[in-house]
């Protein structure tokens, strides 16, 4: 079976370098923000672009406290995508804001900027675009639109680790950014983590605030804050796989242009990646109008594959009491409907890809 992704196998190949970090936590003795933790925030800011990094304990707090640092809340109003993973409508959930999802670019599946200008109220404090599959959403209108309205744009950059958008990397492309090191993502971690990164100096000291009990001084707590934090062992194990991320990145687009060459006949919509987008290529996602026959057909040929994802939030029973009907969020639905993920990694061999090409080939509408 081609595995949809081989995360054993790549972490396998640093297996040496995460003991020498455990080996260096463990003599430190300092398993909550210690030096790991600040070195790996350096890292990271800098790799992004940013001038900060605040590590936290998973990219839905990363987004849920950006938003509490802002002071957005009830009262509020926060345009998401309705095509995102559920994480990003939970965090303007946990806020109090109210969510105000809006439909997406069918080629993309990234937000549509059209629709964000739309449904701008006076109640509208921020936009939280979610760089989808890797694909940085369109961050230069977006921008254009916060700046005429006053709003703050929060990237969902939990997919787009080294995704560039006209030269700059997500991370430092809106006013702050959440990004998650759940071990599937680009840059993963052995378990939990997560980090926001700004250029707002203020906004980054209240994050370190927010993150650690509302305290700048151990026991001295200026605001009712949240214990969430990186710990220093995914910290250290964060910077052994930071060092790759250029490189694994790099495989990952490897693997999606020999994908896109030689699926050009085959019976699938392809990916669509803008003009001045490098994506990251978190997922290769295809459509087809018989999504199910053909996943079923690829089991039978040994390619595993995924759906991300089978339900938009608004359809979730969890958010039945928004009260979206089917049929609210007419593309979102759509991709729900006809998007398939095909095995995509650092580590994807030539030969996987050429036996996913002839299985995926094989199947017509
Ligand atoms: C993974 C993901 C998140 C949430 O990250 P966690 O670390 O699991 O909390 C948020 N948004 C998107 C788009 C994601 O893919």
């Amino acid at each position: 079976m081609i595995p949809f992704l081989d995360l054993q196998g790549l972490n396998k190949s640093l297996s040496a370098e995460f003991q020498a970090g455990l080996a260096r936590v463990l003599s430190s003795g300092q398993f909550i923000l210690g030096p790991e933790v600040e070195a790996f925030e350096s890292e990271f800011a800098a790799y992004c672009q940013a001038r900060y990094c605040v590590g936290v304990a998973n990219g839905l707090d990363a987004l849920h406290l950006i938003l509490r640092a802002y002071d957005i809340g009830p009262g509020d109003e926060v345009i998401v995508p309705a095509n995102t993973f559920i994480a990003t409508w939970l965090a303007v959930s946990y806020s109090g804001a109210r969510l105000v999802p809006v439909d997406v670019v069918a080629t993309t599946g990234n937000i549509d900027p059209a629709a964000v200008e739309a449904a701008i109220t006076p109640r509208t404090r921020a936009i939280m675009p979610v760089h989808l599959y890797g694909q940085t959403a369109e961050m230069d209108r977006l921008m254009a639109i916060a700046e005429r309205h006053a709003l703050k744009v929060i990237e969902d950059a939990a997919q787009a680790h080294g995704a560039v958008h006209h030269g700059r990397r997500a991370g430092a492309l809106g006013h702050a950014a959440g990004f998650s090191f759940y071990p599937g993502k680009n840059l993963g971690a052995l378990g939990d983590g997560g980090a926001i990164t700004t250029s707002d100096p203020a906004l980054a000291e209240r994050l370190r605030m927010l993150r650690n009990y509302g305290a700048q001084r151990k026991y001295h707590n200026e605001v009712q804050g949240f214990n969430s934090r990186l710990d220093e062992l995914q910290a250290a194990f964060l910077r052994v796989k930071l060092a790759r991320l250029d490189e694994w990145n790099a495989s990952r687009a490897h693997v999606a242009e020999r994908y896109l060459a030689r699926l050009g006949d085959a019976d699938v919509v392809l990916p669509t990646v803008l003009p001045g987008n490098v994506s990251s290529w978190h997922l290769f996602v295809v459509r087809s109008e018989c999504r199910d026959l053909l996943q079923s057909r690829l089991v039978e040929a040994g390619v595993q594959t995924g759906i991300h994802y089978p339900v938009p939030p608004h359809l979730q029973p969890a958010y039945a009491e928004l009260g979206h009907a089917v049929g609210s969020f007419p593309v979102t639905e759509m991709l729900h409907r006809q998007v398939l993920s095909l095995p995509m990694g650092p580590n994807l061999s030539d030969e996987q890809v050429s036996r996913v090409v002839a299985a995926v080939s094989s199947v017509h509408n």
